[in-house]
């Protein structure tokens, strides 16, 4: 079961006033998707970083799955992170972009082709392991990521702000998209976003980070009056 369970969080940079995150207790149900919302520099993105393990807490405790982490390296927590830019390496192909990670683990080459075949089809572009990163859209472009972020079968998927530098369509079809393949895969997802429709569109429940500080976490249509 990974759940997500964050205990009392404090990460207080340094030469800083306050803190970004302050004793935020937050837990996050196996399978859920929910989204992290609030206004820029409320510490949605430090709340990823802590999880995934490239920042360290002052305090507090962070249990995947029943055990802390706190001591576990970033690259051994399971999670994989999305942005907002794609990061594809523009050297390699589709296809060698999104078996990079599975190369890396020593996997072999027919498994790792059959592979990524099988992500391209779930992120409904299939066929387009020759093409090169830069004959892609941006909404392609975060499709691949996608794929490439799922491929090693990550325990958590975690999502900054993956969609903000796209237009409202192309949106809105890789907001059901997103949906659609967390819910087929059952991964346990945060998504930070500053954008109430897309939390409203995707989130199973909804966390409110205010100042670094938990003011709300609902089913979203249960924040508002
Ligand atoms: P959000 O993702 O909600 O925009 P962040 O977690 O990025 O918020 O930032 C929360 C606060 O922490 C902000 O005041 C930001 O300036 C500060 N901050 C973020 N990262 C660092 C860092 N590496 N060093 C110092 N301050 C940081």
């Amino acid at each position: 079961m990974m759940t997500i369970e964050l205990d009392k969080l404090t990460r207080h940079y340094p030469r800083c006033l306050a803190p970004a995150v302050r004793e935020l207790s937050l837990t996050v149900a196996a399978g859920e998707l929910l989204a992290l919302l609030g206004p820029s520099g409320g510490g949605k993105s430090t709340v990823l970083k802590l999880i995934a393990g490239v920042e360290q807490p002052d305090h507090g405790d962070i249990r995947i799955a029943g055990r802390s982490v706190l001591g576990v390296p970033a690259h051994r927590r399971g999670a994989v992170l999305m942005f907002q830019k794609a990061y594809l390496f523009p050297f390699l192909n589709v296809g060698d972009n999104i078996g990079f990670g599975l190369k890396v683990q020593g996997a072999r080459r027919a498994s790792i082709r059959a592979e990524v075949a099988r992500m391209l089809d779930l992120v409904e572009l299939p066929g387009i392991e020759r093409r090169w990163p830069s004959q892609l859209s941006g909404g392609e472009q975060q499709r691949v990521a996608l794929a490439r972020a799922l491929i090693t079968g990550p325990k958590l998927l975690m999502l900054d702000e993956p969609l903000s530098s796209l237009d409202t369509a192309v949106r809105q079809t890789l907001q059901e998209a997103i949906r659609r393949i967390q819910r087929e895969l059952g991964i346990t997802t945060l998504l930070v976003t500053h954008d109430l429709g897309e939390a409203i569109a995707l989130s199973d429940r909804t966390a409110l980070l205010l100042d670094g500080r938990l003011a709300a976490c609902d089913r979203p249509e249960r924040l508002f009056l």
